[in-house]
């Protein structure tokens, strides 16, 4: 069985430097607060390119972090308006309807599956405080026009990077790309930990010190708070763990695009779609996607030989009971990705011959 993700043999491809990181820690006697955030901190700014790095308790505590520390600067406030692309995975609408912000749902471009740059203008209104981006499945959205429109009308532009650690636009990294950025550190993504973590980066020192401060309570100074603030914290361990992995962060995001671009020239099936821009130099390939109207047979041909695969995501934020509200609004492309993506099995530890035999398999599937 070739499974969709195998974390533990990728951890193994770590060792001996994870344990002995985690060992490090264990006797450290520090677990919070402690050096290897710190370290950590600095260096995933610099491999961002960017000034401030805050590391987090999670992805969507970062994204929320992100946009409660702007209502404290009075740029945006409950009630407010932030444009998000309606096919995400719900955690960048959570982060938004968490602070009282109202998320409106934007179409993506079928080819790609980012926002759609040239359908964001007409959801703004005079409440339309930001643009949150996500760049979907390893690929950086289309920042150039989204830019332009947000300098226009004045608006804030927040990355989702939880699925593009390392992505490229534009000769800069994914996390620089605007005015502040939330990642996630969950297992699974191209840098993952041993459990939760997640880090904001930006260059505006304001808000890095607002994001700092909320996370930690709302206090500066010990004992003292200025915000209503929450409890998310990186820690210790998990920078330790996150330190390791970055060193190798370039060398597997270069494999997963090896894979990626044997996928696309290598399948070839008239009941499958595989998105052919996929040459891309600066993809990271979190998730690789085919698309195919028969997706559950497909699904269970895989299965049968030996593949696991995986929907990203079965039901469009849209469509799920938490957002019951949005339920009657009309978008169609989200709809059809939705039905009929399906997930490759994609990670740096894969082998060739692992990818022979996914090909293969995908190949013989019919009707
Ligand atoms: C994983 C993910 C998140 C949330 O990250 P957590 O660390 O699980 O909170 C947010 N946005 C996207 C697009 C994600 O894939």
């Amino acid at each position: 069985m070739i499974k969709y993700f195998d974390l533990k043999r990728i951890n193994d491809s770590f060792e001996p430097k994870l344990s002995s990181a985690v060992l490090r820690v264990v006797g450290s006697g520090r677990y919070l607060f402690g050096p290897e955030v710190g370290k950590f901190e600095e260096n995933f700014a610099k491999y961002c390119g960017c000034r401030y790095c805050i590391g987090v308790g999670n992805g969507l505590d970062a994204l929320t972090l992100i946009i409660r520390a702007y209502c404290e600067m009075s740029i945006m406030g409950p009630g407010d308006e932030i444009i998000v692309p309606a096919n995400t995975y719900i955690a960048s609408i959570l982060a938004i309807t968490a602070t009282g912000l109202k998320p409106v749902l934007c179409e993506p471009q079928p080819e790609s599956c980012n926002i759609d740059p040239n359908k964001i203008e007409e959801l703004i209104t005079p409440r339309t405080k930001a643009i949150m981006v996500v760049h979907l499945y390893g690929r950086t959205a289309d920042m150039k026009p989204i830019t332009d429109i947000a300098q226009k009308h004045s608006l804030k532009v927040i990355e989702d990077c939880a699925q593009a650690h390392g992505a490229i636009y534009d000769n800069r990294r994914a996390g620089n790309l605007a005015d502040a950025a939330g990642f996630s550190f969950y297992p699974a993504k191209n840098l993952g930990a041993l459990g939760d973590g997640g880090a904001v980066t930006t260059n505006d020192t304001i808000l890095a010190e607002t994001v700092r401060t909320i996370a930690n309570y709302g206090s500066q100074r010990k004992y003292v708070n200025r915000y209503k603030g929450v409890n998310s914290r990186l820690d210790e361990l998990q920078a330790a763990v996150l330190s390791v992995k970055l060193q190798r962060l370039d060398a597997d995001n270069e494999r997963r695009r090896s894979i990626a671009m044997r996928y696309t020239k290598e399948i070839s099936n008239p009941y499958i779609n595989t998105a052919a821009e996929y040459h891309d130099k600066e993809h990271v390939f979190h998730v690789y996607t085919i698309f195919s109207q028969q997706r559950e047979a497909l699904q269970r041909h895989l299965s049968e030989n030996g593949i696991e695969t995986i929907v990203h995501y079965p039901i469009p934020p849209h469509k799920q009971e938490a957002l019951k509200e949005y339920s009657r609004l009309s978008l169609p492309v989200t709809e059809k990705i939705h039905k009929e993506e399906l997930s490759l099995p994609i990670s740096p530890i894969m082998s060739d011959d692992e990818i022979t035999r996914v090909i293969k398999a995908v190949n013989s599937f019919t009707k």
